[in-house]
């Protein structure tokens, strides 16, 4: 809660793309990432990648923060972990702090990347902390037209963003409907989980809004075909308001949401050399 607090706060005026606060909230990421040893993947933390807005077409930067744990098998297949650093920023002079959006996300992360440094995982965990996912997954986008590994490497990415409201009563974990195999390994962590985890929103044909397949970061990925599992919580009343503050959070559930990602990290990270190969998307 202590890091949800600062990673939220009015200082970090939003974490708009592009800002100070922005790069405020960066800097402050790398600091826990450095406090608990956990180095940049390639010679800095900050991967910048361009894009252009939608609509004025006018180019822009994304700023990617990728950290890699050393896995003590390196050089197999690779997990990829992810949330987004970037929210709303500053409207009509109200901060919009995001920490449910996605705050909750990256502090989940380095809840895991603090766990794995102790016990080190057996593949290579790539933590990515992305920019621009509110003007549509931009820096996600940039990572996989631009992977700095091989994206074949990639057996599987797990996207946190929105974890840690229980206004839904659950924790949803969607992208089991793409690749099936999964399913028993997240079945299994929910059983043992002490809040409600439900596999789910990842299947065409429902309502407006219920299929998640393409709602965060993850859809980056799907779109390559790297499989995905996403783990979040139903739209709430704070969702994209700025009223979406850390005093919100209930930190037993925010606490039992991060223990399931590190389980789900473990069971992801020994199924690694099981999962099946890039299927190639429809486009
Ligand atoms: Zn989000």
């Amino acid at each position: 809660m202590a890091r949800l607090t600062a990673l939220s706060a009015d200082s970090m005026e939003g974490r708009g793309t592009g800002t100070p606060g922005a790069a405020r909230a960066r800097r402050w990421i790398v600091r826990e990432l450095e406090a608990m040893g956990v180095r940049p993947l390639g010679a800095s933390y900050e991967h910048p990648v361009a894009w252009r807005r939608r609509g004025s077409g006018d180019s822009a930067v994304a700023v990617n923060l990728v950290a890699r744990i050393p896995g003590r098998e390196p050089g197999g297949p690779v997990l990829v972990l992810s949330a987004h650093v970037d929210h709303l920023g500053i409207r009509n002079g109200e901060v919009f702090n995001g920490a449910d959006d996605d705050a909750s996300g990256c502090v989940a992360l380095l809840e895991v990347a603090d766990a794995l440094r102790r016990t080190p995982p057996r593949h290579d965990v790539l933590l990515t902390f992305f920019d621009a996912e509110e003007a549509g997954l931009q820096g996600a986008r940039g990572f996989v037209a631009q992977p700095p590994l091989p994206l074949a490497r990639i057996a599987l990415v797990i996207n946190a963003d929105m974890v840690a409201r229980q206004d839904g009563g659950a924790l949803w974990v969607a992208g089991t409907a793409h690749t099936p195999v999964l399913k028993p390994l997240v079945e299994a962590v929910a059983r043992h989980a002490t809040i409600p985890v439900r596999l789910g929103h990842d299947t065409p044909g429902g309502k407006p809004g219920d299929d998640w397949t393409s709602s965060s970061d993850h859809g980056a990925f799907h779109a390559r075909g790297v499989p995905f599992l996403y783990l979040g919580v139903e739209d709430h009343a704070d969702y994209h308001r700025p009223g979406d503050d850390a005093a919100k959070v209930d930190p037993q559930f925010f606490g039992a949401v991060a223990g399931v990602l590190q389980e789900l990290v473990r069971a992801a990270d020994a199924a690694l050399p099981s999962l099946p190969p890039h299927r190639q998307p429809a486009r």
